[in-house]
């Protein structure tokens, strides 16, 4: 099976949030939402199985998604993309606002939409949740983010828990240049392209899209 055949699929990057059964807000970054239906609109998203997220939505049964632009800050997309609601309050420092009882996020995101959950299928490591949809708004014309942009442009990868995960490749050793990788998020930093080497950057340094500490990453080669 040649698995670079589902990089030719689009996908967008979109977060996906309720509440937990302690009223707590909760969310996560989606890659795989599709409109099932365009007459009393139904969409259907895919959430890993393990995701907090997964278990506080289907307790809420309302959930919200808001649509991630090219303008969201990647730092955004990395604490609800590499970290789980159950360990931190990702809305912290996020910029978002409650409607219908729900947070949405505000990071210059296209939109969003509110569902209620109908039913879900079991996909091995994923659950398909189809939902119908509540209400709308489209808030801005900025460009919505591809998975495809958030790969190349932002140099983003997929998490263990996205359903388009990969395993990294293999390093060739290279003297000549070095590349270190975040254990949390597959950020990979490589000295050849950035005007200051890994080891010089200050102790406290964060990786430019999860913020992940500098002790947690590792040299690839
Ligand atoms: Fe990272």
């Amino acid at each position: 099976m040649d698995k670079k055949i589902f990089r030719d699929i689009s996908y967008g990057v979109y977060i996906v949030t309720t509440k937990d059964s302690e009223k707590k807000n909760v969310g996560c970054v989606i890659n795989t939402l599709t409109q099932v239906t365009s007459a009393d609109p139904i969409i259907a998203i895919s959430l890993n199985k393990e995701n907090y997220t997964n278990s506080a939505l289907k307790w809420n049964r309302k959930f919200a998604i808001s649509l991630v632009s090219v303008d969201t800050p990647k730092e955004v997309i990395g604490t609800f993309g590499y970290h789980s609601s159950k360990d931190i309050d990702k809305f912290e420092n996020v910029d978002y606002e409650m409607i219908e009882d729900l947070p949405i996020v505000k990071e210059n995101t296209c939109g969003y939409i509110i569902a209620e959950y109908i039913d879900s299928v079991e996909c091995n490591t994923h659950d398909v949740i189809i939902a119908k949809v509540l209400s709308t708004k489209k808030e801005c014309d900025n460009e919505p983010m591809t998975y495809k942009y958030y790969h190349e442009k932002l140099k983003g990868t997929s998490p263990k828990n996205a359903p388009t995960y990969e395993e990294p490749p293999k390093e060739e050793t290279n003297t000549a240049s070095s590349k270190y990788r975040c254990k949390l998020c597959g950020y990979i930093y490589d000295d050849a392209k950035e005007k200051v080497k890994f080891e010089d950057l200050p102790d406290d340094w964060k990786c430019p899209l999860c913020g992940a500490p500098k002790s947690q990453f590792e040299k690839i080669n």
